[in-house]
């Protein structure tokens, strides 16, 4: 069975204290969800953008 299911993706609790990464479902993508451990709330607004990648160097 595979971990990576579809339609889920991680956020980030936003306590400097905490930093917990939680999965969260599409459907739960415009709500806010409570982190697991420190109760803070998470928005989320926007789905997650792909960090740049750094292009291939070029000769
Ligand atoms: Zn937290």
């Amino acid at each position: 069975m595979s971990a990576n299911l579809p339609g889920v993706f991680a956020v980030q609790c936003p306590n400097p204290r905490c930093r917990k990464f939680m999965l969260v479902e599409e459907q739960d993508r415009h709500n806010v969800v409570a982190c697991l451990l420190c109760k803070t709330p998470i928005r989320i607004a926007s789905p997650p953008r792909r960090p740049k990648t750094t292009p291939p160097p070029r000769r």
